[in-house]
């Protein structure tokens, strides 16, 4: 066990936990709603520092990031255990095991070993993915701070539900965030990850003013987030507060955990999604989970050009000058290319 980051000790032997809008207070002998964070005799202690359920080298594109490094490889790592409790979460298994099994599990390693694995295998990042980084928030730091110092960048793929605190603390080492907005409806948020929309969205505004490079995903559920008002709303927030250069990833639900009345998404629901997104005047839009979709291209934002022709995670053809401008009619397309 290693002592948590970010947390303030209060009377009576509790703690209250600042890494995410949770906020726990936690009682001597008990956990955090992560199940992943206990106090012990007034202490907070993290029970997944270098405790790894995963670690893959992936394409970039997998996070999904589209603008951010293309082709690269991202060497991947999560632990068990999450902040949210989402019922249609579908990476359950790893996210909610603490509490279904009522322990942590994981493979001890070290942020170096870390480090090196991710240069071993020539990654140009290290994504803290799989589960919520917040959870881990320590071990990622560690990881990040390190990682920095060998050339490497670091993508947080999130519910976006960190303090600013957290924010504020893994800002100077972070380069890129894929952030879930997974509905713009407060009820939505409440009833099916036991969690808020607010702090979502202020963490949305806070990684951009960060200048963190952003894109933002919407896992489109039928009959839960895809009435086209909703979705509008969601377009206009991007716009509006993160910009309209914000890639926004519209992805297909697959029935999983505990939310298996719903069918997976019609890839119609997510041309629809696409179509209000480009409406709303976002410069880039992806329909995502069903390779082979127009949707999953980029295509210059002024004259429609295609830019970067993929299928699924993989990188077809790649039109870009090295200046990161359209060829044709020499339009800026947003993001970090090199
Ligand atoms: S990280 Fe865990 S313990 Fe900390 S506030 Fe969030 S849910 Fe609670």
């Amino acid at each position: 066990m290693k002592e948590a980051m970010l947390y303030r000790k209060l009377e009576g032997g509790v703690v209250e936990c600042g890494l995410c809008n949770h906020r726990c207070q936690i009682k001597p002998d008990k956990f955090g709603i992560c199940r992943v964070r206990f106090n012990r005799n007034g202490t907070l202690y993290t029970l997944v520092y270098g405790k790894i359920i995963a670690q893959h080298v992936d394409p970039i594109e997998k996070k999904p990031l589209f603008h951010f490094l293309p082709g690269s490889r991202s060497l991947s790592i999560g632990t068990v255990g999450c902040n949210f409790q989402c019922d249609f979460c579908q990476n359950f298994e790893i996210s909610q095991y603490p509490k279904i099994e009522g322990r942590v599990v994981g493979e001890d390693t070290s942020a170096e070993a870390v480090v090196q694995a991710a240069l071993t295998t020539r990654s140009q990042s290290i994504s803290y993915t799989y589960n919520e980084p917040t959870v881990f928030f320590e071990f990622a730091y560690d990881c990040a701070k390190l990682a920095v110092k060998h050339g490497l960048k670091n993508v947080f793929v999130s519910n976006g539900y960190m303090t600013t605190e957290a924010l504020d603390t893994i800002y100077p080492h972070l380069h890129a965030a894929n952030i879930d907005l997974k509905a713009f409806r407060e009820e939505f948020y409440r009833k099916h990850c036991k969690a808020r929309l607010a702090p979502v969205l202020e963490t949305l505004k806070h990684l951009k003013k960060q200048g963190v490079w952003l894109e933002v995903t919407t896992l489109i559920i039928p009959g839960e987030n895809d009435d086209p008002e909703e979705l509008r709303e969601i377009a206009q927030f991007i716009r509006d507060e993160l910009g309209a250069e914000t890639p926004w990833h519209v992805t297909r639900f697959y029935p999983r955990f505990q939310l298996l009345t719903r069918p997976a998404t019609p890839v119609e629901t997510l041309r629809m999604a696409y179509k209000i997104g480009k409406e709303a005047g976002l410069k880039y839009v992806y329909t995502g989970n069903v390779p082979g979709e127009d949707g999953e291209k980029t295509f210059c934002w002024n004259c429609g050009e295609l830019l970067i022709d993929r299928y699924g995670f993989g990188i077809m053809s790649f039109r870009l000058t090295d200046e990161g401008t359209c060829p044709k009619c020499g339009a800026k397309i947003d993001g970090v290319w090199e």
